[in-house]
């Protein structure tokens, strides 16, 4: 059995690189995979599944290729692309995960979860995930044009990096009491996330017990994945 983990690819139309070798991953390494994980940010920004974005598209064919062949594709929404609805996950043949996820591997617990609800420094992006994760806040926002949606899509990103070159690296990591508060909350001493885009195996105590904390990183420059299989988890680069 071998489960592949990613996230923060960022896929954009004007990032062809990344999308270049996401394809390859998928046409390539995933296939032999028992399944796949997205945990997130898969896509740079995403307004809704009416999109009709030819990059997106081809993504989503490949994604659908591979779910095709016989690997079971699953997604968790991350903060660019919580927009992600059922049609996508129907063209994809993906099933969505709520964030956090209790997944068991081998009989061994692992909880998956994009990352940004752990980063409780940060209060006013939290204030903000609250608003955009109310069904009745994305019910609206679907209801405007997509110009209106890409337009605001446009305005909130420039705002989130605006803030992200002023903010304290303190502030823009998880904290570590949330993480700790989440794995008791799901009795388990193993976290998989991403979002930080600090890859990462953190081994800490808690009452005793060992933990681990694994962080996937972006698709910036590489590729980043998490291979579990009947080793255990290894995190790996994948050279562009
Ligand atoms: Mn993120």
């Amino acid at each position: 059995m071998t489960t592949l983990f990613i996230s923060d690819l960022h896929l954009e139309s004007a990032r062809p690189d990344i999308g270049a070798q996401f394809l390859g991953f998928l046409r390539g390494v995933a296939r032999s995979a028992d399944a796949l994980y997205i945990l997130g940010d898969l896509f740079e920004s995403w307004v809704g599944d009416d999109d009709p974005d030819e990059h997106y598209a081809t993504v989503k064919r490949a994604l659908r290729e591979l779910a095709d062949s016989g690997v079971p594709l699953f997604f968790m929404h991350g903060n660019r692309d919580f927009m992600i609805g059922q049609r996508f996950a129907d063209d994809t043949s993906a099933t969505l995960l709520t964030d956090p996820h209790l997944l068991k591997i081998d009989g061994v617990e692992v909880l998956l979860s994009h990352g940004d609800a752990l980063c409780t420094d940060d209060t006013e992006y939290q204030a903000f995930r609250q608003m955009t994760r109310n069904p009745a806040w994305q019910a609206m926002m679907l209801q405007k044009t997509l110009a209106d949606r890409q337009v605001y899509a446009r305005q909130a990103r420039a705002a989130s990096q605006q803030r992200g070159a002023t903010m304290s690296p303190v502030i823009a990591d998880v904290n570590q009491a949330a993480v700790e508060a989440l794995m008791v909350q799901y009795g388990v001493n193993r976290l998989l996330h991403g979002h930080t885009h600090r890859p990462a195996v953190h081994r800490f105590m808690r009452d005793q017990e060992r933990m681990t904390r694994i962080v996937l990183g972006d698709w910036y420059e590489q590729g980043s994945v998490v291979r579990w299989d009947s080793n255990g988890p290894r995190l790996e680069v994948l050279k562009r």
